[in-house]
């Protein structure tokens, strides 16, 4: 027995928390040698010493004056206690007291549990601050993330509004420059014509420009709309090789087409397709030296996906630049790198041709990547492009092609008239469109078959609409006030003006933009920039089909 009294003594002596007896007159009686430490003290000092001239805290507070005469009733407590070490420490405890008493003689006593919790709470403290500081940077993070998407937002959409403002411009310069080249050659300088001609082909290129740049802003803000037909991909592809098959011709450049017997049909949006097969080849001769071969491959993985492989005998892509290259305006830095001694491979182009391919192929639910060894000088690694494509059931391209809900458009016919007729003799045409150079052009296209009446808003064009009853409406979509699409609606749905062809003339080539002209009751499109002859020709035939419907 009295070995276990010994050793439970030698564990409260060194168990890990301070301990604390005290007589009735709150002296101590007992410490362990945690408290002894906890006091900054020795045993000799301490015992007999009244507890609150230990337990000080910085502030010269005695934090026990209060707990200790409730616990000596005959209760137990709780209490966090400062006690002060010097001028500069205080540790701060957790203390429970409890009260024990008196038996066989001996006095009352109160226990005193410390515990030393300063350093977890500094630790605490420290957690707390690190939490702040990361709650500080998350909201830094989440704004400086709206920002970048503010600004990405809003490039964007500088992009689209820059390129259609852009298109329009060009429709005068490709108009023009249309109808000196269609019809004035002889009155016109040969050196003159030649340069006239040139301005025709840069007018023509930067149009393509601009709607890769458009696609891009489509893709970018997800609105790139697909429409899906099932086809023959590798009849796309075919096609595709024999248009460029051309270009690449001129440099000696072959291709090879490896299309797997007994390919499944495709499902997804034809043109866009194409579009794919267009970027991918361009940039393979592009980037291949003369006499070089590109061999074009089809075979269908696990029955569930088409495997498109475009490779070419060309100068290879540094591996380090082979997850940049799908970036929009990426273009492989260093052009130097694009040539040889003998050759000069400038593929100087926009840098949107794979980030377009990408967004397209993505769309579809497929993936695009690269294969390639890098560069090597004055050698010709070549690379291979890879595209996987969902073999799409019905019911599957269904899930990924979202129809967008028909625009309501209901509206009011102005009254009030101002321009006339001119020449009463011949057809009225009325183009309704604010920009001046296009109603010019139109006027020296049309104007020797029909009587122009030209208005520059909406509201006027309607007016005219029903006053003059045109044979034909050719109408922008996006103009001040009422715009083509409501005016088209309205057109379509009065008996006076039911019958009158109308024909869209717009910058706008997004598939879905289109369709709206349609589906308000468009009889047909032309796109801005656009040739004369496809004006001609599109009157004409819109003209011609108002004939035979009348003759039924
Ligand atoms: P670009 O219209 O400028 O060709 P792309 O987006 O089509 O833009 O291509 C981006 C860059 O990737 C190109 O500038 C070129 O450096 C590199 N690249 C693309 N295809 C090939 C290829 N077949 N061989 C070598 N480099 C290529």
């Amino acid at each position: 027995m009295d070995r276990d009294v010994e050793l439970l003594a030698r564990i409260i002596e060194h168990t890990p928390v301070g301990i604390v007896l005290l007589k009735p007159d709150r002296s101590i009686l007992y410490v362990n040698l945690l408290a002894t430490h906890l006091f900054n003290s020795d045993r000799e000092s301490l015992l007999g010493v009244p507890i609150d001239q230990c337990i000080v805290d910085r502030q010269g507070e005695t934090p026990l004056r209060e707990l200790l005469p409730v616990v000596f009733q005959g209760t137990a407590g709780e209490s966090k206690v400062g006690i002060s070490r010097g001028e500069k420490e205080e540790l701060t405890c957790t203390l429970t007291a409890f009260y024990i008493g008196g038996k066989q003689g001996h006095e009352d006593s109160v226990a005193l549990v410390f515990r030393d919790i300063t350093h977890e709470l500094k630790i605490t403290e420290q957690l707390e601050k690190k939490n702040v500081e990361m709650a500080r940077m998350n909201t830094e993070l989440i704004r400086s993330n709206m920002e970048l998407t503010r600004v990405s937002e809003m490039k964007s959409n500088f992009l689209s509004i820059a390129s259609h403002e852009l298109k329009t411009p060009l429709t005068s310069i490709k108009g023009y420059s249309d109808i000196i080249i269609d019809g004035m050659k002889d009155r016109v300088d040969p050196g003159v014509y030649r340069m006239i001609e040139s301005i025709n082909r840069a007018a023509g290129r930067l149009h393509k420009v601009i709607d890769n740049i458009l696609d891009v802003t489509r893709i970018e803000q997800k609105k790139l709309r697909l429409k899906g037909e099932k086809f023959a991909i590798e009849a796309v592809a075919g096609d595709c090789v024999e248009e460029m098959a051309q270009f690449a011709g001129k440099r000696n450049i072959a291709f090879n087409k490896f299309f797997d017997a007994g390919l499944p049909q495709f499902f997804g949006d034809r043109m866009r397709i194409y579009q794919v097969f267009t970027n991918l080849f361009t940039n393979a001769i592009k980037f291949s030296p003369d006499g070089s071969a590109i061999d074009v491959t089809i075979t269908v993985e696990d029955n569930n996906r088409f495997h498109i492989a475009v490779k070419d005998r060309g100068i290879g892509i540094d591996r380090n630049e082979q997850k940049n290259i799908f970036s929009a305006f990426y273009e492989v830095a260093d052009i130097n790198k694009h040539s040889t001694d003998h050759t000069k491979f400038m593929g100087g182009g926009t840098g949107l041709g794979l980030s377009i391919a990408k967004g397209i192929v993505e769309r579809h639910g497929g993936q695009i990547s690269v294969e390639s060894d890098g560069v090597k000088k004055d050698q010709f690694p070549g690379s291979t492009f890879h595209v996987l494509l969902p073999v799409h059931s019905e019911a599957s391209w269904e899930a990924l092609e979202k129809d967008e809900p028909a625009a309501a458009v209901t509206a009011e016919a102005p009254a009030d008239l101002i321009p006339g007729r001119g020449n009463e003799e011949k057809q009225a045409l009325l183009i309704i469109d604010s920009d001046r150079e296009t109603v010019e052009i139109t006027r020296m296209v049309l104007e020797n078959v029909f009587d122009i009446i030209a208005a520059p808003s909406g509201e006027l064009g309607l007016a005219l609409a029903f006053q003059y009853k045109p044979s034909v409406v050719l109408l922008n979509t996006y103009l001040p006030g009422l715009d083509g699409f409501r005016i088209c609606t309205i057109l379509k749905s009065q008996t006076e003006t039911r019958d009158t062809p109308v024909v869209f003339l717009s910058a706008e080539t997004a598939r879905d933009g289109i369709e709206k002209c349609f589906a308000c009751g468009a009889d047909d499109f032309v796109v801005k920039p656009f040739g004369n002859k496809e004006l001609m020709d599109k009157v004409g035939r819109v003209l011609m089909k108002k004939k035979s419907e009348m003759a039924k």
